[in-house]
């Protein structure tokens, strides 16, 4: 959080504070309003570190608030990992509340609406509905139900809400005016017909109110200050306002405030489409490690650091743009190098018998857990006379340049000895599965014949000491990035819903999970679920829930090479 003081203001910190200077508040309250029908993603992460951030910075409060009002896909279990991970992220809210606490208090509004004649019942059809709305650039049409006498519109009203009428038979909607500019100011809809059981008000109620109309009333009830959300609400701010002005509830109305949306190359950043993946088996659940939300990526071993400081470096923008993934990586990876061991594990394992080295013959090596840390300590090592290297760190035919093991060459294995390949035996399929190599006995690291150099050093696992273990490595879900995936609209429910061209589910990167069977060095089997280590060379892992007593299983977090700092010169 030091850098959050340096950095210049944001807009939204100008607004607040030109609005504190003006007298228009005297203090600041913002809300997070997620709907409970997903868990948290990255870009929900970036709107709630603005909420709490923006709350913070000017000594105010922020309410955490579940946007409850369509039952059909809202659950308690969202309810609960919501909470989790505002509070991994360090966020305490002020007020917890629910729309569905407000449900009796939204329904005489509504009725107060019908009675000021600014509401009616509408018995269109969806169908004649959307026909009569007009487009850009033609106006709507009146609805032949629009000028009801307030009693009928309010015994109508009242009996949708006993349940008299059939789903989508009929709604109550706003008079505003069929001609605005504006479609969305166009007799928006305030309450639909729904009988799905809430997960909290069961079956008490059959009609639920929309977004448009919910949402901002109730930031007015709960007396909030600056409401902040992403840009898709930009064209619905006339309709807030409008709201808050019929609600009646303050006189001092809530200001919304846009900002951009966060977007990450290869990520899809809309819960619809996570849950089609969780719906479908394309990922083993909302936890997977390669979904955006928080509850995957803290199972691949994202700090909550980290994810705060990525979303300092993006920022708050008034427009929208991509960020790319390997940012994200970097700021994962950064802490991770001076906070994870280094360790040694074989993710794709071919064996080596040293046949020099008597059977029986153990060697205790003593090998630092960092480099940089002495504090981390060290272990010991056992060294025997099999072990194995990374399939890859052998060639049969070397190509130049290449300095690991091939027959007649030299390496180093890490803080152990050098070894030199003599033959290798391959199996009916061509497949090497053992290299025959000899041992220098007094090329020992730190002893004096250490003191000759090889060009190569290869991690590896002895096969007395090394446990049997899966890795599992990750790219991203989708296979290239796709620009439009990042248009967004607001649907009915005030959901943000991208819409990219053509089915999500065929832009899947075939290769997001590679599973692998390898060894590691026993120490490492023995840690904690969520313990993070660097395996040489091979990247940062992260001990996963799956784990068995007999057989530990790692999550790649990220991989070693940082493009980002590359190209960014850091
Ligand atoms: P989704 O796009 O995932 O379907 P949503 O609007 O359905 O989002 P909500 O639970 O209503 O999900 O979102 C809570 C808040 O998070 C909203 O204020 C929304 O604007 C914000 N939000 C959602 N996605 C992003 C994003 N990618 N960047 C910034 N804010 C976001
Ligand atoms: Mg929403």
């Amino acid at each position: 959080m030091e850098n959050e003081a340096k950095r210049p203001a944001n807009f939204i910190e100008d607004f607040v504070t030109q609005d504190l200077a003006s007298g228009r508040f005297d203090h600041v309250h913002t809300r997070f309003p997620p709907e409970p029908n997903g868990y948290l993603h990255i870009g929900h992460c970036k709107a709630l570190c603005v909420d709490f951030g923006i709350a913070q910075k000017f000594g105010g409060k922020c309410n955490l608030r579940f946007d409850d009002t369509n039952p059909t896909k809202e659950e308690t279990a969202f309810v609960d990992g919501i909470q989790r991970d505002i509070e991994w992220l360090g966020y305490k809210w002020d007020k917890l509340y629910f729309a569905s606490d407000f449900f009796d208090r939204l329904y005489e509004i509504a009725k107060d609406m019908i009675r000021r004649g600014v509401a009616y019942v509408d018995d269109q059809t969806p169908e004649q509905m959307r026909a009569n709305r007009g487009t850009l650039t033609k106006p709507g049409v009146n609805s032949p139900y629009r000028d009801r006498s307030v009693e009928e519109n309010l015994d109508l009203f009242e009996r949708m809400k006993n349940g008299e009428f059939e789903e989508g038979s009929r709604v109550l909607r706003a008079k505003i005016d069929m001609a605005n500019p504006n479609v969305l100011l166009r007799d928006p809809a305030m309450y639909r017909i729904n009988r799905h059981s809430h997960h909290r008000t069961g079956d008490k109620w059959c009609i639920y109110p929309m977004y448009d109309f919910q949402h901002p009333v109730q930031d007015a009830i709960e007396g909030i200050t600056h409401s902040l959300c992403s840009l898709e609400y930009e064209i619905h701010r006339p309709l807030y306002d409008w709201f808050v002005a019929q609600a009646g509830v303050t006189d001092q109305p809530p200001r919304q405030i846009e900002f951009a949306r966060l977007n990450i190359e290869r990520t899809v950043l809309s819960k619809r489409y996570l849950r089609e993946f969780v719906s479908t088996g394309v990922v083993s659940g909302w936890d997977d490690p390669r979904m955006p939300t928080l509850v995957g990526m803290r199972r691949r071993g994202y700090t909550a650091a980290a994810i705060h400081d990525f979303l300092n470096r993006v920022g708050v923008a008034k427009s929208d743009s991509t960020v790319e993934l390997s940012l994200l990586e970097h700021c994962v990876r950064a802490p991770l190098a001076e906070t994870a061991p280094r360790a040694m594990a074989v993710i794709d394992p071919v064996k080596v018998v040293l046949t020099n080295w008597p059977e029986d013959k153990v060697d205790m090596l003593t090998i630092e857990n960092h480099p940089d840390h002495p504090e981390f300590g060290s272990r010991e090592v056992p060294f025997g006379r099999e072990l194995y290297i990374e399939r890859e760190d052998f060639m049969e035919e070397p190509v130049k340049k290449f300095f690991r093991l091939a027959p007649g060459k030299e390496v180093r294995l890490k803080g152990a000895y050098i070894i030199q390949c003599e033959d290798f035996v391959k199996d009916e399929s061509g497949e090497i599965v053992e290299l025959h190599c000899t041992v220098d006995m007094d090329s020992r690291s730190g002893s004096e014949g250490a003191n000759r150099k090889v060009k190569g050093t290869l991690h590896w696992v002895s096969a007395a000491d090394g446990v049997p273990c899966e890795h599992r490595l990750y790219e991203p879900l989708l296979a290239e990035d796709a620009p439009d995936v990042n248009a967004v609209e607001v649907d009915e429910d005030g959901e943000t819903v991208e819409v990219p061209s053509g089915s999500i589910l065929d832009r899947l990167n075939p290769n997001s999970l590679t599973v692998k069977q390898g060894f590691c060095e026993s120490w490492i089997a023995k840690h904690e679920v969520g313990a993070t280590f660097q395996f040489l060379r091979m990247g940062y892992f992260c001990k996963d829930p799956d784990s068995t007593a007999d057989k530990p299983v790692f999550n790649r977090t990220v991989a070693l090479k940082d493009t980002w700092a590359k190209v960014a010169g850091k």
